[in-house]
């Protein structure tokens, strides 16, 4: 099979069983996910499109898709993100977009020192959305338009894509010269997978992700794409004391107890995002 990054023909199948296909389902059929031996990349043998509109990933995938689903499941968890960008950019005066923005909890936080704030998603958020910002409910609407931005936000939404080179050519065409397009990325290599293996791995691949990345495919990905990185960096999500209940339980979990001070967790966070162990990769890149 070839690689939709590299384009070689080098890969081993890594996966062949049933494929998580919501929050508690497994499907019915097995799936292949294949890796290449050259970029590194991780894939589904057949990606899905249609999951890559969000209405219907929420829906599936969170439970819901409506706007205060998104306030009580992704707020917080953005606004974390959003702080770790912040140590690296500043976003006075910027015109910027979200792509994949949902119900706009970081645009709402932003949109007080930006000069612009924009945000791409589903149809389905854009009344809320055009409140207080401008919006985009296509690709293909963006593309048209002729405004560009000195800032684009893509958190977790590479992995989804159906064609995700052309999907990033699309965002760097929106790009200011001297503008950040900045994207976090799930990181198959991370501490879960190397401790877990398959009792990570069952809940961890899923129907809606086409790819995988670690840090040298997703380094390929944006040298081939001619990005130059300004800043690259581990994103951890999770505290040492969740790891440590996922270990005894072999389960996803739910509640833990804080076994570890908070000093303690951030000094091993910030070991695991050195070593691109973290749950994420967070790349800032430009044209
Ligand atoms: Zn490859």
């Amino acid at each position: 099979m070839i690689c939709p990054i590299c384009k070689k023909n080098n890969t081993i199948l890594i996966w062949n069983k049933k494929l998580r296909s919501g929050k508690n389902k497994w499907t019915k059929k097995k799936h292949k996910i294949l890796q290449c031996k050259n970029c590194d990349l991780v894939f589904l043998e057949k990606k899905n499109k249609h999951l890559e509109d969000n209405k219907i990933f929420r829906k599936i995938f969170d439970g819901s898709n409506s706007i205060s689903k998104y306030y009580s499941f992704n707020r917080p968890r953005e606004r974390f993100k959003l702080k770790k960008i912040q140590c690296y950019i500043n976003f006075k005066n910027k015109k910027i977009l979200e792509s994949g923005c949902g119900a706009a909890t970081n645009l709402d936080y932003l949109k007080k020192n930006a000069k612009l704030t924009a945000g791409l998603d589903s149809y389905i958020y854009q009344s809320h959305v055009m409140k207080n910002h401008k919006f985009f409910n296509s690709l293909s609407q963006l593309k048209k338009s002729k405004e560009k931005f000195d800032i684009i936000l893509s958190l977790g939404e590479i992995e989804h894509k159906f064609d995700v080179k052309n999907f990033i050519k699309i965002l760097i065409g929106k790009l200011e010269k001297n503008g950040f397009l900045i994207f976090r990325i799930p990181n198959f290599d991370n501490i879960y997978k190397f401790i877990l293996n398959n009792d990570f791995l069952k809940y961890d691949y899923r129907v809606s992700h086409n790819y995988y990345f670690n840090e040298k495919s997703a380094d390929f990905l944006f040298n081939k794409l001619k990005l130059k990185i300004f800043v690259k960096t581990g994103l951890h999500e999770y505290d040492f004391n969740h790891l440590l209940e996922y270990f005894k339980t072999r389960k996803r979990v739910k509640n833990y107890k804080k076994i570890y001070s908070k000093k303690l967790i951030d000094i091993t966070n910030s070991h695991l995002e050195k070593y691109k162990v973290s749950t994420s990769l967070l790349y800032i890149l430009r044209k």
